[in-house]
């Protein structure tokens, strides 16, 4: 049994979406304890901060659905007035996401009941802000409060006010309290579509509270095992299957261009009195360090290109 459950564990993140209940309802289901054992690991992340991270990386992977065109992106920012700060999470198309929270390591108590305290890190007032950056479009802002800090409650509260589209959602970390590794990760979003008859919603109502089960699920059984059993006799059809991931997308090519964007006074400046630059990625945790020679080249390229620039005008 050890060995199978194991084995269960160390399967890949997945993300599924479809149709349930004779296709009257959206489903988009996530299974991404590597992704948020991932972010742990990049950011050295304290257990609520893993839960809460957890949340918001699980919720924008299950959003990238809706981007269509490879440089389409959705941003995700929680700022909540608890002591985490912060969190902002960005996917792109497919479920590849990045994120960070602002003060990592902050650790809290659990409730009363033993879990994470994830309100009590987030803040139970402020504000969830949405970006969508789709090509060929003005960027979309939608804002909505903080209802509760737990996050699932607060973008449920974002797509019922903001996007006035009912929903539901669960996302849940299970975290191992002496080790703080990440033993599941499972999210899951219902939407009914426009002309979903009244009887399945109220039908849909009787399955919520057996979705709080999910990441528990998750520890023991894979994600389509999981939905067999939540949704069983529902009619699930299976629309796509993706493979959601943390990755990040900066490299040291990037930020020559956020460097050169600083412009050549600030290069030299950097260049003669710091011997040096360093850049430091929120998202990943990584730091760049650029020589006094690189930035020199870096002045030398962009008086080039604007010689250039200058030649064809
Ligand atoms: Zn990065």
């Amino acid at each position: 049994m050890l060995l199978n459950g194991n084995s269960m564990i160390d399967s890949l993140d997945i993300l599924i979406r479809g149709l349930i209940f004779d296709k009257s309802v959206n489903i988009i289901a996530i299974n991404g304890r590597k992704m948020v054992q991932k972010a742990r690991e990049l950011h050295e992340l304290s257990r609520v901060c893993t839960a809460a991270l957890g949340r918001m990386l699980l919720q924008t992977a299950m959003m990238s659905t809706q981007l269509k065109t490879e440089t389409d992106r959705l941003t995700n920012i929680i700022s909540g007035d608890g002591p985490i700060g912060n969190i902002v999470c960005t996917a792109r198309p497919n479920g590849i996401v990045k994120g960070y929270v602002v003060n990592p390591q902050v650790e809290l108590p659990p409730t009363q009941e033993g879990k994470l305290d994830v309100a009590a890190a987030v803040g139970r007032s402020g504000t969830l802000t949405v970006i969508r950056d789709m090509s060929l479009r003005e960027p979309y802002m939608g804002k909505s409060d903080i209802v509760s800090g737990e996050i699932a409650e607060d973008f449920t509260n974002y797509y019922f006010f903001s996007e006035q589209q009912p929903n539901a959602i669960y996302l849940g970390v299970r975290v191992d309290t002496q080790s703080g590794e990440v033993l599941a990760a499972g999210g899951l979003m219902l939407m009914p579509l426009p002309d979903c008859p009244d009887y399945v919603l109220d039908e849909l109502q009787t399955v919520l509270p057996k979705l709080q089960s999910l990441s528990k699920m998750l520890e023991e059984m894979s994600l389509e095992s999981a939905l067999a059993e939540l949704f069983d006799g529902l009619g699930f059809l299976e629309l796509e299957r993706l493979e959601p991931k943390f990755e990040c997308d900066c490299s040291k090519e990037r930020l020559i261009s956020v460097l050169a964007a600083l412009g050549k006074e600030e290069l030299r400046d950097m260049a003669e009195h710091d011997k040096g630059a360093e850049l430091h990625c929120r998202f990943c945790n990584q730091t760049y360090k650029f020589s006094e020679q690189e930035l020199y080249m870096i002045i030398e390229e962009t008086e080039q290109t604007q010689q250039n620039d200058e030649n064809f005008s």
